[in-house]
């Protein structure tokens, strides 16, 4: 974002919020040629993330651990040695296989460590996520159990840590795992097709779960997933609103706090997105119903990928009308309070932030208010609004 183009002359420099800013190449148009897949599965230089219920294998808190085919080969094997067709034709409900999910290349990887796709366009190292959770029910949860054991010979500094309590990832380590745990939630939760109840099949590298015609040779019931255009069996992402309110005079920031955040904590209120509303609407609604507070003009800033488990928080920045600006919690318990702060007691806040679960930071003054981290969109709607980094469309 260097350069200055036409929209950072006119809107201000964008902003890249934590969880997204992948380093890899999803080439999401390769994810049903097997062919390639199965060379990249099998390249020594592959590298594979690890998640044990969810949680990433990680060197340090702030580093994502990878392992080699070779460490993971007893347990997956290599499932694309036959075409997607192929598997769907010979799927047999009572073998599970653990989730793979092809995340992409990383073109900036040295050559040695590269490969090329079939048609000579794209070259660079892979990588994979695979789940290795022992579930007790699952047709491979011994050879899982084995797999845990041999990691902690083979690679005894690498340990499953959880993710907002135990994890710091750096950027782009945080954006690889984003994806994988994201993907790798969905098709441990959604094991069932939504059409017909049957057991669905991971195909497209992960990406799509598929209702089989057969099970075990016999064929199954028919399903409205296999007919015309469906979506039922893609992944979900969940649309969620997260808002910074202005006062209508400009000088005031409305914040919220749930009762279970550490004492004086405060941050934008936020919540889902219902269907057959616009993004605008919902942030007028989260926001009444939750505060009493009437918003008008509403911005949108910026979006970030948030997988816990699937929403994308759209990040906006909403202006409360003159004369509906008094709190009023009655309607919504979720917040245990609402509070318009003026904008230097915000801007001193923003000075001292920490993880919900990391304790006050350094130099932070016992009963001053405590903000979100800059790695959490409501820092980045916040610090806009009080410290103006972005300039809002001015056309
Ligand atoms: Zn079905």
């Amino acid at each position: 974002m260097a350069e200055e183009g036409f929209l950072t002359r006119k809107f201000g420099e964008g902003v890249e919020n934590y969880y997204s800013g992948s380093p890899l190449n999803r080439l999401a148009f390769l994810r049903t040629n097997h062919t390639y897949l199965s060379t990249a599965l099998q390249h020594p230089s592959t590298r594979f993330l690890l998640l044990n219920s969810l949680d990433p294998l990680s060197s340090t808190p702030s580093t994502l651990a990878f392992v080699s085919y070779s460490d993971i080969s007893p347990l997956i094997s290599n499932p694309y040695t036959k075409t997607e067709e192929e598997t769907l034709e010979t799927f047999t409900s009572s073998i599970d296989h653990p989730v793979l999910i092809f995340l992409g290349i990383d073109e900036s990887a040295s050559s040695e460590h590269t490969i090329t796709t079939p048609d000579g366009k794209y070259t660079g190292q892979a990588y994979f996520s695979v789940d290795v959770t022992p579930y007790p029910h699952a047709s491979y949860s011994s050879a899982a159990d084995g797999l845990l054991q041999g990691l902690k010979v083979d690679h005894p500094t690498a340990v499953f840590r959880t993710a907002r309590k135990d994890l710091n990832l750096d950027k782009e380590h945080a954006a690889i795992y984003a994806s994988a745990r994201t993907l790798t939630n969905w098709n441990v939760t959604a094991p069932f097709c939504a059409g017909c109840g049957q057991k669905t099949l991971s195909v497209n590298a992960g990406t799509k779960r598929a209702c089989p015609p057969k099970d075990a040779g016999v064929e199954t019931r028919k399903c409205p997933s296999r007919e015309g255009v469906h979506n039922i069996n893609f992944p979900r992402t969940d649309p969620t609103v997260i808002m910074a309110v202005i006062s209508s005079d400009g000088t005031k920031i409305l914040l919220g706090r749930q009762k279970k955040w550490p004492k004086y904590w405060h941050s934008t209120l936020a919540g889902f997105l219902e269907p057959g509303e616009s993004i605008e609407e919902a942030v007028r609604r989260e926001v009444w119903e939750e505060s009493g507070v009437t918003v008008g003009r509403v911005v949108i800033h910026s979006s970030q990928p948030w997988p816990f488990p699937a929403s994308l928080m759209i990040g906006a920045i909403g202006e409360a009308l003159p004369g509906k600006e008094d709190i009023y919690l009655g309607n919504d318990p979720e917040l245990e309070g609402a509070k318009w702060f003026g904008f230097d007691e915000v801007k001193e806040a923003l000075g001292f932030t920490s993880g919900l679960y990391e304790g006050t930071p350094v130099g932070y003054k016992e009963g001053a208010l405590r903000l979100p981290p800059k790695t959490a969109i409501a820092n980045q709607l916040i610090r806009a609004v009080v410290l103006g980094e972005i300039h809002l469309a001015k056309i």
